[in-house]
């Protein structure tokens, strides 16, 4: 099983490269946020939980996060691997995350961390914000708290795979296919 980590902070790339990456290598993409609104589009209690936070530019519960992937590990038995997206985003979820995989004989081969300036993020945000119908990407301020959840609570997470020398970090700006075409320099050296 190929695992890898798409790492970066909100804006930085990481769904628009998972599309061109989940097709490329024929991994199941888990997107945390994307099953988060999922929840939220059928009203679950969970959704409704993950909302307030999610509005404020908060992250939720670690439990919660880790329950759902968790879930989407054991639905999906077949896969060849897994391309996580938006996941980590704290110490304690890339811990879980190691036990899961470790249950099922697996391991993280790569993280990819994509670099974007602060400037660049909070414009490609409130852009994304005129066609997203995400209420996260239309509010500046909001879009600043979710950057500093990610200075405090994600960043360290990179920390956790460097030790394990498995961070490699990649230019966000560019035009798709550069990024896509360095990304792929390291899947590549890293599979084979
Ligand atoms: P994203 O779609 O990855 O930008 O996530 C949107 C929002 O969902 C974040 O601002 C958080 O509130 C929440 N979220 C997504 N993934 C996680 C996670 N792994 N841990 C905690 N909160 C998350």
């Amino acid at each position: 099983m190929f695992n890898l980590i798409l790492f970066g902070p909100p804006g930085s790339g990481k769904g628009t490269q998972s599309e061109k990456l989940i097709e490329k290598y024929g991994l199941k993409h888990l997107s945390t946020g994307d099953l988060l609104r999922s929840e939220i589009a059928r009203n679950t209690p969970l959704g409704l939980e993950a909302k307030n936070l999610m509005d404020k530019g908060q992250l939720v519960p670690d439990e919660v996060v880790i329950g759902m992937i968790s879930s989407a590990l054991d639905s999906n038995p077949q896969a060849k691997g897994f391309l996580f997206d938006g996941f980590p985003r704290t110490s304690a979820q890339a811990e879980a995350l190691d036990k899961l995989l470790e249950l099922k004989n697996a391991t993280i081969c790569l993280m990819v961390s994509l670099e974007v300036s602060e400037d660049e993020l909070v414009k490609r945000l409130l852009k994304r914000g005129e066609t997203s119908g995400r209420s996260d990407d239309t509010n500046e301020q909001v879009i600043r708290a979710r950057i500093v959840e990610y200075h405090n609570k994600t960043a360290a997470v990179a920390d956790y795979y460097h030790r394990f020398g498995k961070v490699k970090i990649i230019k966000g700006e560019g035009t798709i296919d550069e990024i896509f075409n360095d990304l792929c320099k390291e899947i590549d050296a890293c599979m084979n």
